[in-house]
This record gives structure tokens, C-alpha cells and sequence, in this order.
């Protein structure tokens, strides 16, 4: 095993989709890359439980339209048949009652008489600006997007008099997507993932997205339950230290690339420049929960998900699996997916687990008292770790990294879904991109 000058030319710290991806794009450039992945399995965030028959994305499930990169290479890797494109709703019930709408359909928001005329004009000047800035909302052209990163979602939608639409509609059915933190957000994530998930329409896996880093795996050497503990810059290219399979080893290479999520690069990597360290332990992450509820019946409902005002629900957010990825259950059976998170009055994920699940429960029983006596049981996924946060202003801070690790002589490089967005296109798309810098730079 190994190059000339170590184990690999190229090692990539972490197997998740960005990892995998920029292993897969050096393997494409003639390089040899070794990944080390933590835990026992690839693909991090993006990982599928099967229980009891029940096919259970613990992370990732919806994909879009506009994930370009990713439909790519699911054609490149024979993955194709797998691909389901089902319809996605939301019903939002604040108490009032519940409205819904049907993603890909900016009619259902126009005609909506729910809501004022100001807010219908608000929406249309809302719509005008996705369409102007489309270019610059797909993943990966994150570059483009400096001028929309200069305030929160809140303060934009004040500004263009859409107060009640934002209120209503995006703050309670964001939330979940964004980590319960749509208020702080950066306007132009909340753009992003409107824009790919929800205009564009999504599409999913039948059996599990885990498929995706899974396949790539199989195709570069990685080495599981291998945690990286220290990287050292060496003479001759870099010196890695590591836990594999509970042993400490010493691995080298020509160079390495960090697929980890950025607050954990510094502590690994002392030698890096204390501003890149400073700006990298300044990576946030909000925490969140996804409970599958399993149900013998599912109810039968109008749409795929369901979001809450905070007076109804605080915290949490339904989604029906059986009805946004279909195929994922055994006959007849459905799948409630409720995702939690804390609020400033409702600490729900500091609950015990039993308590979570009962939560979750409830939450459930609550929506859809029909299912009461239908729960066959209820599988818990915490993210400590789960969706990367972007006030104003920090995506223009990634985006000028990336052009600063193009320019960089240091033999490291960095990728992950922080440096571009929320989604796991972004993920990919900087696991590329730090791919083919480094190989431009191995190659002088
Ligand atoms: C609940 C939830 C739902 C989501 N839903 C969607 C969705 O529907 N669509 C979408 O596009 N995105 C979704 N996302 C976001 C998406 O999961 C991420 O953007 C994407 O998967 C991030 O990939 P990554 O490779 O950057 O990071 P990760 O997937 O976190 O990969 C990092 C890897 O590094 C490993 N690692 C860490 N430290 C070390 C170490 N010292 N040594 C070795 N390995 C290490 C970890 O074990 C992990 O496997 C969701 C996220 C969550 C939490």
C-alpha cells in the first residue's frame, strides 16, 4: 500500500460526502487518496438506518432539482433507477388553522387568501429577487453571492414589506431545515434553500441516500474507524497521527484535505495561521434531533410536511416520510419524521432520549390524533453536529477562504458543507473544488 512518498499521495480527513467527493475527484486526476472516516460507516450526515423494514435517513433525505452535482454522479455510479422525484407540500398550522402549499407552485402563495395584499406584493418582489439572483443561489457559485449576504432573513423581508408572509409562512416552515434559526440567518441562505429545494422541486432515493457516499467509497481506499488525532506539517510532506481500529498509528502523505466540519480543523492542526485557525473555530453548527416514528397506519393526510407557529408547536417540525420519499416502509405502514430542535423558551433536546422520543410522540398524537395506538416504535438520531449556521456575512467570509486556500502553499487544504451553504450539495461541490486545488498544486 501506498506512493512513493507515504500511504497516499492525498489524505482526506473524514468520510462524509465531501469527503468522499474530493477523494473520488483526486482518484479522477491520476492522484491516490486514503480516507479516514471516524466512524464505522462513510457518509457522516448523509447515513440510512434500516429498522424492522423501515428505511430511516438519519440526516440528509430531500435532494434538489438544482443539485446538479449530485444527480451527476448518481447517473456516473449506476444509481439512476433508484431516483424518485415525488411531490412535496407543506401545511403550516399556527391557530388559526392549517394552509398548505405545494413546492414548485409560487401560485399557491400569490392566491393565497390567508394572507393580505401587501403580503401578496411583498411575495411577487420576493419572487422577482429569486429570479434575479438564481445564478448565484445554486450551490457551489456561492462566490456570487456577496452582495446578498449583508442581512438577516428577518430585517430583508421587513424591508420589502413581507413582515406577515415571513411570520406565517417562512419562519414556521424553515425553521426545521435551517436548525431553528431563520430569524438569524443570512437572508441568502433562506434564498438558497428556496430557491434549490423548494421552487426547483426535489428528489430522493429510494433506498436510502447513504447509496450515494456508499458507492463512491467503494471505489477509493478509505479506512474506517480511523479518527484523526494530529496533523503535522512535515519536510517532506505531512505526518498524520490516528486511532485506527482503537491503535495509534503514523500515516504520511503529500498532502492532506479536511473534510471535517471547520470548528474541529484547528484543534487537529496547531500549525495552521492563527487567523485561518480564528476564523475556522468560529464555525457553527445548531444542534437537532430526528425521531422516526413508525406507524402500523399512517393517517391520511394532504401533505408531505408539517410546520408549526411557535404558540402551537414550538420546536419541532412532521415529516411524512411514507408520503416525501416513497418506498421507505413496509406495506401499509408509514413513517412520521419529527425533527426537534431548541428554542430560547423550549429546551427540547436536553431531554433524555426516552423523553425525546416522547416528545416526539406527542407531537405526532397531537397532529394526527388518529394515530394514537399506531406507534410501532420510535428511532432517535441527535446531531450534535447538524445544521451549519450562517449569520450575515459569514458566507462571504467562506467564500473569500476558498479563494485564499486556491493561492495557499501549505500542502492542506479544507472542504465541507461550512464553507458553502447548509446542504449537502454544498458539501460535495467543496470536497471537488478542494480536490482540484490540490491537485493544481501537486502538480507544480
Ligand atoms: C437532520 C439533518 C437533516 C438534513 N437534511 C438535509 C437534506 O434533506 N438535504 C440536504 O441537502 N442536506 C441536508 N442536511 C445537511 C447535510 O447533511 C450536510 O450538509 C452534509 O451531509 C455535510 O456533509 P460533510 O461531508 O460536509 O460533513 P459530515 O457529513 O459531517 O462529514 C464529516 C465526517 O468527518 C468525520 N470526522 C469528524 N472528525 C473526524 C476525525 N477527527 N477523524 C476522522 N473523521 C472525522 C465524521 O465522522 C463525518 O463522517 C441535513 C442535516 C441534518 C443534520
Amino acid at each position: 500500500m501506498g506512493t512513493q512518498s507515504g500511504d497516499a499521495d492525498v489524505i482526506v480527513i473524514g468520510g462524509g460526502i465531501a469527503g468522499v467527493a474530493a477523494a473520488l475527484r483526486l482518484k479522477d486526476r491520476g492522484l491516490e487518496p486514503l480516507v479516514l472516516e471516524a466512524e464505522s460507516r462513510v457518509g457522516g450526515r448523509m447515513t440510512t438506518d434500516r429498522v424492522n423494514g423501515f428505511v430511516i435517513d438519519r440526516g440528509v433525505t430531500l435532494l434538489g432539482n438544482g443539485f446538479v452535482r449530485m444527480r451527476s454522479l448518481v447517473r456516473r455510479l449506476g444509481l439512476s433507477p433508484l431516483v424518485g422525484t415525488g411531490s412535496f407540500s407543506v401545511g403550516i398550522q399556527d391557530a388559526a388553522g392549517c394552509r398548505g402549499y405545494r413546492s414548485g407552485r409560487f401560485e399557491d402563495l400569490l392566491f393565497d387568501r390567508g394572507i393580505s395584499l401587501r403580503t401578496r406584493v411583498a411575495c411577487l418582489r420576493f419572487g422577482f429577487d429569486l429570479l434575479r439572483h438564481h445564478r448565484a443561489l445554486v450551490h457551489g457559485r456561492s462566490i456570487l453571492t456577496g452582495s446578498l449576504d449583508g442581512e438577516d432573513a428577518r430585517t430583508y423581508f421587513r424591508r420589502i414589506g413581507g413582515e406577515e408572509v415571513f411570520e406565517r409562512i417562512f419562519r414556521p416552515g424553515l425553521n426545521g431545515p435551517v436548525g431553528g434559526s431563520v430569524e438569524t440567518s443570512s437572508r441568502v441562505i433562506l434564498m438558497q434553500v428556496i430557491w434549490n429545494l423548494l421552487v426547483r422541486g426535489q428528489w430522493t432515493l429510494a433506498d436510502g441516500v447513504d447509496r450515494i457516499p456508499e458507492t463512491m467509497a467503494s471505489q477509493v481506499r478509505v479506512v474506517t474507524e480511523a479518527r484523526v488525532l494530529h496533523v503535522e506539517q512535515r519536510p517532506k510532506g505531512v505526518q498524520v497521527e490516528a486511532e485506527v481500529k482503537g491503535k495509534q498509528q503514523t500515516l504520511r502523505a503529500r498532502a492532506v484535505i479536511f473534510a471535517i466540519p471547520g470548528q474541529l480543523v484547528p484543534e487537529l492542526c496547531p500549525q495552521l495561521p492563527a487567523d485561518l485557525r480564528e476564523l475556522l473555530s468560529r464555525t457553527q453548527y445548531s444542534r437537532i434531533a430526528n425521531a422516526a416514528v413508525a406507524l402500523s397506519n399512517p393517517p391520511s393526510v394532504p401533505y408531505a410536511g408539517y410546520a408549526f407557529t411557535p404558540d402551537v408547536v414550538p420546536g419541532a417540525e412532521i415529516e411524512m416520510e411514507h408520503l416525501r420519499a416513497p418506498n421507505r416502509c413496509p406495506e401499509g405502514a408509514g413513517m412520521a419524521g419529527v425533527f426537534l430542535w431548541n428554542t430560547p423558551e423550549f429546551c427540547r433536546l436536553d431531554a433524555n432520549d426516552e423523553s425525546v422520543k416522547q416528545q416526539a410522540c406527542e407531537i405526532v398524537e397531537q397532529t394526527f390524533p388518529e394515530c394514537r395506538g399506531k406507534v410501532l416504535f420510535v428511532h432517535l438520531v441527535r446531531w450534535n453536529i447538524g445544521i451549519a449556521q450562517f449569520p450575515p456575512g459569514r458566507l462571504r467570509e467562506m467564500t473569500a477562504l476558498r479563494k485564499r486556500l486556491a493561492a495557499w502553499d501549505f500542502p492542506f487544504d479544507l472542504c465541507g458543507d461550512y464553507l458553502d451553504g447548509l446542504s449537502s450539495e454544498g458539501a460535495l461541490r467543496t470536497g471537488e473544488e478542494s480536490a482540484d486545488r490540490m491537485a493544481v498544486k501537486l502538480a507544480k
